[in-house]
C-alpha cells in the first residue's frame, strides 16, 4: 500500500470511528494532511461520515478547492480545513463537529477545563470563536469561505481545539489518531464536567498534571484507535 493510499484508508476509519462514538453525525468531517505535498489535504466529499468509503475522499488545496472534484459535492464547511492548514504547519488532522455536550461550553461563561487525565491536552486552553466579531449577527453560523476559515485559524491560534459558539467545535493533531483521540475525549469531558458542576464545586487538573497526562497518553494512541477501528468497521 503506498503512503497516501495508506493515510486515506486511515480517514476512513477515522470518520467510521467518528461516527461510531457519537462525534460527528449526519454532519461535521475529519481531514488529513498530504504526507508528500503540504498544501494539500485529503476530505471526503459532502456525506455522512459514517458511509464514507476510500472512494469519497477528494484531495483539496489550501484555498479549499478540489484538485479533482469529477462532480462530486464538496463541504460547504471545507475552508475550516484549508484555512488552519494554512496557519498551523504542526497540524496534520483536523476534525469539525457539533458533538452536543461540547456546545454548552459555546454559548456560556463555563470555561471547559481539563478535569481528568484523559484530557490533559485541553490544559493548553480552548478559546471560543464568536462569528459575530468578524461577520455581524445575520450569518448561518457556518465557515462558509477563506475569510472565515481564517478568522476560526486565528481564535484557534496555537491550541488543540477551539469552541465555535452556537455551532460546534473544531480540534487538531499532528495524526489522525491524535485529532479524533482528542475529538473523542474532548467531548467525554463536556459531559462530565457539566455532571462535576451539578455535584459541587470541581478541581480541574494542574497545568502539570494537564502537560504529563497529555504526554503519556500521546504514547498510546494506537490502543483505542485500534479498539474504536474494530469497533466501527466490525472487524
Ligand atoms: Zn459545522
Amino acid at each position: 500500500m503506498t503512503m497516501a493510499n495508506s493515510l486515506i484508508s486511515d480517514l476512513v476509519v477515522a470518520n467510521r470511528i467518528l461516527f461510531s462514538e457519537g462525534v460527528l453525525d449526519g454532519f461535521g468531517h475529519v481531514s488529513v494532511r498530504d504526507a508528500r505535498n503540504a498544501d494539500r489535504f485529503w476530505l471526503a466529499r459532502s456525506m455522512a461520515a459514517g458511509l464514507v468509503e476510500a472512494r469519497d475522499v477528494m484531495a483539496f488545496d489550501l484555498d479549499g478547492a478540489p484538485i479533482d472534484a469529477r462532480g462530486r459535492a464538496v463541504f460547504l464547511e471545507r475552508f475550516i480545513h484549508s484555512e488552519i492548514y494554512r496557519a498551523r504547519p504542526d497540524v496534520q488532522s483536523v476534525v469539525h463537529s457539533h458533538s452536543p455536550n461540547l456546545v454548552p461550553f459555546g454559548v456560556t461563561p463555563v470555561k471547559l477545563k481539563p478535569l481528568y487525565h484523559m484530557t490533559g491536552f485541553l490544559g493548553a486552553g480552548v478559546p471560543v470563536f464568536e462569528i459575530r466579531k468578524v461577520a455581524g449577527t445575520e450569518t448561518n453560523l457556518l465557515i462558509t469561505d477563506g475569510r472565515l476559515g481564517k478568522a476560526l485559524a486565528r481564535s484557534l491560534a496555537g491550541n488543540p481545539a477551539a469552541l465555535m459558539r452556537g455551532h460546534g467545535s473544531v480540534v487538531v493533531g499532528e495524526s489522525l489518531q491524535q485529532s479524533v483521540y482528542r475529538a473523542v475525549y474532548m467531548e467525554l469531558n463536556a459531559r462530565l464536567q457539566a455532571e462535576a458542576m451539578r455535584l459541587g464545586r470541581v478541581t480541574y487538573l494542574t497545568a502539570g498534571e494537564a502537560r504529563a497526562g497529555a504526554a503519556v497518553n500521546d504514547r498510546m494512541l494506537h490502543r483505542p484507535w485500534e479498539l474504536w477501528k474494530r469497533k466501527a468497521m466490525g472487524k
